[in-house]
């Protein structure tokens, strides 16, 4: 058996959920060959050190000078195919699905995704489904297994021994591939605190009303040195931007105290801030969901109490 398993990097650095995928992949049947595959657009960029992978592929391309998650599969797919792998693997990060989604589309295989463990033996995979909600059991029908990682699943083990040997190739790409890239990089407004990390996260929901209607939330935010966040019914309307969303499609954050202000509490929302260990709803509805995850509740108009709480803590903090 063969094993492919492609790893993301940050300046030349194998980022961990790579590393669990690369750790997931060793462990696949007894004895399984494996190969890592790096795209990057120039061969400098190959990783050093140990990893637990038997060799290393770069595929080099001046189109992986940036993210061209197409362009990436295809160099994936032509490894794969020379290498005669049957299991490709990818860590369960938002551009390690997309990369393996579209190796999967290349193949017209099936994806198993955000797996937790694996039974190679007949291909019996577990994974999150439903924001993390459940786990499912699938056996995967395919010629070649193609799984992603759910990140943190297994711990990332460094490779003993010597460092795998790395080689380099060319890959070739079509024109639609490379077509497919990022073009430009704009810094999200976060404040100084990123949400995913933030002690404190004050979001906003379709009840703040409108995109000025977060003015009291982000006073708030400000007073409490938080980060802002919102709902995918405000990043839908167009109020704020994607990377302000928590949930199961926006980001997941375990901050000390959420302050939800009309946010109604959908599962996929309450996928991504269950971590939090406390919650404060602020919502005019006294049957809105959130308030059965709720630690602490206002049932209010949020225009009236979010202002009065930023009051308070002024006046508190002014005596
Ligand atoms: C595949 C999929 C993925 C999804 N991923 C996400 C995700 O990542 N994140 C996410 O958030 N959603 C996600 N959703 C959408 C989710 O199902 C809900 O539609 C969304 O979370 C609702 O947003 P909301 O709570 O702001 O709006 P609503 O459900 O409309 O709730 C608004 C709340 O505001 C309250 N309210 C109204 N006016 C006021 C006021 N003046 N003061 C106080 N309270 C007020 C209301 O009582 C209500 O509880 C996803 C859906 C799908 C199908």
């Amino acid at each position: 058996m063969t094993a492919l398993v492609y790893l993301e990097q940050t300046d030349g650095a194998v980022d961990e959920p790579s590393l669990q995928a690369a750790t997931m992949a060793s462990s696949l049947g007894g004895g399984a060959e494996v190969h890592a595959v790096v795209a990057a657009d120039t061969a400098a960029l190959a990783p050093a050190g140990p990893l637990p992978v038997d060799a290393v592929q770069v595929a080099v391309h001046e189109a992986f000078g940036s993210y061209a998650p197409l362009a990436v599969a295809e160099a994936v797919v032509e490894l794969a195919g020379r290498l005669g792998a049957t299991c490709v693997v990818g860590p369960g990060t938002e551009r390690g699905n997309e990369v393996l989604a579209h190796v999967a589309a290349l193949l017209d295989l099936p994806l198993a995704a955000n797996c937790v463990a694996v039974a190679d033996a007949d291909a019996r995979v577990t994974r999150v489904r439903w924001g993390g909600s459940l786990l499912e059991e699938a056996r995967v029908d395919a010629p070649t297994l193609l799984l992603t990682v759910q990140p943190h699943a297994v711990a990332a083990e460094p490779g003993a021994g010597d460092p795998p040997s790395v080689e380099t190739f060319t890959p070739t790409l079509s024109d639609a591939a490379l077509a497919l890239r990022v073009v430009e990089r704009v810094g999200a407004a976060t404040g100084g605190v990123s949400l995913a990390d933030a002690r404190v996260v004050v979001s906003g929901g379709r009840g703040a009303g409108s995109e000025e209607g977060f003015a009291p939330i982000e006073e708030l935010a400000e007073l409490l040195e938080a980060a802002v966040g919102c709902s995918r019914a405000v990043t839908m309307a167009g109020w704020r931007p994607h990377t302000d969303q928590v949930g199961q499609t926006g980001t997941k954050i375990a901050p000390e105290i959420y302050i939800a202000c009309g946010i109604s509490g959908a599962t996929q929302h309450m996928a991504g801030c269950k971590g939090a260990k406390r919650i404060l709803a602020i919502n005019a509805d006294r049957e809105a969901p959130i308030l059965q995850s709720a630690d602490y509740a206002v049932i209010g108009d949020l225009h009236e109490v979010v202002p009065a709480i930023s009051a308070a803590i002024r006046a508190a903090r002014s005596g």
